[in-house]
């Protein structure tokens, strides 16, 4: 796995020195935008996602096609039925995980950094450290080049490998968090609040709302750097994906079943305990001690949200790339064209515009934010 300290990007952003790094970067692979092909002629949007005609292939469709190309686990990128999936092997294992080994008529690894040639097309998985096994997908024909990056974050994550600049002349990009008042803050810093709480909080068991694949073994494995080592109480809709992140050297420490038959009320005082947003409405939540709300996701930037779901204590944790980090990627790549394909689409867009890049979204229906 990359560390991130290896990834120039990650750190310029960490350390706020990105524009220098990025004459270093890319000044002596920019090529002139002269092309045999229109970048819509080698990737366009169509009702079931990006279609590259030439290859014959879509990248995450939102229904079951021939070929697929998939850049990540998350439900609404990776689906069940297509007839042959190309990804790489954590996405492939997480797919099987979530809809069964027969969730394609079959299956192909992509390792990170191998060119594939499709029907002249070549293919190019790199990391996006979005979540396990994440990547963006270059595809390349005539010398024109386009990147798929699917979701990304480029700020270091301990448990996937590091976004990493793909130079490229068009760049497709995500812009779930793409207005300005999305500034994510440190993660350690979120998590420090919640032990914070917790130290403060003897008697109640801290329930922390958290996405069941990225979002919860990245919180788990941050609540461990951090120091603590105790227990840490899980729904059991997290468990299958916990046990594979543990299989992949993603140490996650002591995970115990939140569950009623193994413990009375008295057991979670003082705890913490993960579970999947959607089990925090259920019953499922009113067997803990005077349980105290948590959850962790870059949505909870915004109070209302937080209030609506009864959210005591919101940790603002993200696997997307906030404002600064959408414009940083951007300004570092240096394509010709930028493509929006989901989420607030047009601010990004005028910020393009405005550094003399050509933008356009892409409106693409199909691709929630529900793992954020
Ligand atoms: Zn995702």
């Amino acid at each position: 796995m990359t560390r991130w300290e290896d990834c120039p990007l990650a750190m310029a952003l960490a350390t706020n020195k990105h524009k220098p790094v990025v004459k270093a970067l890319f000044q002596s692979h920019r090529r002139p935008y002269l092309h045999a092909m229109r970048p819509d002629e080698l990737l366009c949007p169509r009702p079931e996602g990006l279609y590259c005609p030439p290859g014959g292939f879509h990248i995450d469709p939102v229904r079951p096609v021939e070929r697929a190309l998939i850049t990540h686990g998350h439900a609404d990128h990776a689906r069940a039925g297509h007839g042959h999936v190309l990804a790489t092997a954590e996405t492939l294992d997480i797919m099987a995980i979530r809809y069964g080994e027969d969730h394609a008529g079959s299956t192909q690894v992509a390792a990170l950094g191998e060119t594939l040639i499709i029907d002249g097309v070549a293919v190019r998985f790199h990391p996006a450290g979005h979540v396990l096994g994440s990547a963006q997908i270059a595809v390349g024909r005539g010398g024109l080049r386009i990147v798929a990056s699917g979701d990304y974050k480029p700020r270091p994550d301990p448990t996937c490998a590091s976004f990493e600049p793909v130079d490229c002349d068009v760049f497709i990009t995500e812009a779930t968090f793409g207005l300005p008042v999305f500034r994510h803050p440190d993660a350690g810093d979120e998590i420090s609040r919640l032990l914070g709480s917790v130290g403060a909080n003897p008697d109640r068991a801290h329930l922390v709302g958290a996405y069941s694949l990225g979002k919860a073994q990245r919180v788990i494995r941050l609540l461990r750097d951090a120091g603590y080592d105790q227990p840490i109480y899980i729904h059991g809709a997290l468990k299958r994906l916990c046990d594979y992140y543990e299989s992949q050297g993603i140490a996650l420490g002591e995970l115990r079943p939140a569950t009623v038959e193994t413990g009375g009320k008295g057991d979670f005082a003082g705890a913490v305990v993960l579970g999947p947003p959607s089990a925090f409405g259920d019953k499922w939540a009113r067997r803990f001690p005077d349980p105290l709300i948590s959850f962790a996701s870059g949505w909870m930037m915004v109070r209302q949200r937080a209030r609506q779901r009864g959210v005591e204590l919101p940790l603002v944790i993200s696997d997307h790339a906030d404002w600064d980090e959408l414009t940083a990627t951007i300004t570092a790549i240096a394509p010709e064209e930028v493509w929006v394909t989901h989420g607030r689409e047009e601010a990004l867009v005028r910020w393009c515009e405005m550094n003399g890049t050509r933008a356009r979204p892409l409106h693409m229906v199909g691709y929630e934010d529900e793992a954020e």
